[in-house]
């Protein structure tokens, strides 16, 4: 069994766009630039956005994090979207979610000007995905696909399970996976809620991705020999032994499914620090105005 650590692939992938930021610097051009937009102060939120900005900070990136506080109305966040689209300076910017509840996130959503995307959740964006034309695709699901690049798997002909089918992860990874593309050209099945017999679909994943977002929700009996296996979940599960008060755990059984698996992504150090690279990836994709193919 091999790690797929997302940890170091991911510090590969920032040291490469740091030399491409310090060319950009030498023409005397500015850096690519890109902002967060907190509402609230969910602490899950809050950390994610200051790893964001930090990445950005190592490679050169300029940043700017917005924080808005939680009773911000939905017009005044509409506002400040409007101001980020005017925005020269800036060439994406991502909305933090959840919001609260007394926004809708589809309007939210709809209205960053959709070539700012850098999230990829803006309807064009999701519609060329579906059309496999170049696009913003969601930080999380290429941040796999860079992942499955950067250790070669072979992806073609290979039945690829995903559970959870959200917008943000599941679906999206599922178009990925079944596109002409290397990787993808995968045999996609994608199980939820409602799916019967989970186990008789995960025993028959060559590639297995979890996305459920219940703590090792996926056992180790329910994981085909030599199958890879990609833990999107994160799980805070309360532990006094950690200064935090918690550990983070996947959704699938790491010691059961490490026994069968040929390649496995650890949580942490293995989607999440991906899907941070996959968002610096995105925001000089925007600067370049070039997408993902
Ligand atoms: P979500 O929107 O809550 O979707 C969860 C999906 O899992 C839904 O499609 C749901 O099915 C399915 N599901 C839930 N319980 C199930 C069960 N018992 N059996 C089969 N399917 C089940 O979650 P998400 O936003 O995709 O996130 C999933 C997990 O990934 C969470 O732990 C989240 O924190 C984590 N995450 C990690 C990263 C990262 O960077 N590592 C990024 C994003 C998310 P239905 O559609 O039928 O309800």
């Amino acid at each position: 069994m091999e790690l797929l650590n997302g940890k170091e692939t991911s510090l590969k992938i920032q040291e490469d766009l740091k030399s491409q930021v310090e060319k950009i610097k030498a023409e005397g051009k500015r850096a690519p630039h890109l902002a967060a937009v907190l509402v609230g102060d969910d602490g899950a939120s809050k950390t994610y956005v200051g790893a964001k900005v930090k990445a950005c900070a190592r490679i050169g990136y300029d940043s700017t994090e917005v924080i808005l506080p939680g009773d911000t109305s939905q017009d005044d966040l509409l506002n400040k979207i409007d101001e980020l689209n005017k925005n020269e300076n800036i060439d994406g910017f991502i909305v933090q979610l959840p919001l609260p509840s007394h926004i809708n996130v589809e309007a939210i959503t709809s209205a960053i000007d959709p070539s700012k995307d850098v999230d990829g959740f803006h309807l064009i964006n999701v519609g060329k995905l579906l059309k496999g034309r170049p696009t913003f695709v969601a930080a999380t699901p290429l941040g796999i696909m860079e992942l499955l690049k950067h250790y070669n798997i072979e992806t073609e002909g290979k039945h690829c399970v995903i559970v959870g089918r959200s917008d943000i992860v599941g679906t999206p990874l599922s178009v990925l996976m079944s596109r002409k593309t290397n990787p993808g050209n995968s045999t996609v099945t994608l199980c939820h809620t409602r799916t019967k017999n989970l186990k008789e679909m995960t025993l028959q994943a060559d590639i297995l991705v979890g996305a459920v977002g219940s703590a090792n929700y996926i056992s180790g009996d329910m994981v085909k020999d030599g199958a890879v296996v990609i833990d999107v979940g994160i799980t805070r599960v309360p532990d006094e032994t950690k200064k935090s008060g918690f550990r983070l755990v996947g959704d699938i059984e790491f010691e059961g499914a490490s026994k069968k698996a040929s390649y496995i992504t650890p949580v942490p150090g293995g989607v999440g620090p991906m899907t941070i690279a996959a968002l610096l990836l995105n925001t000089m994709h925007a600067y370049n105005k070039v997408f993902y193919p």
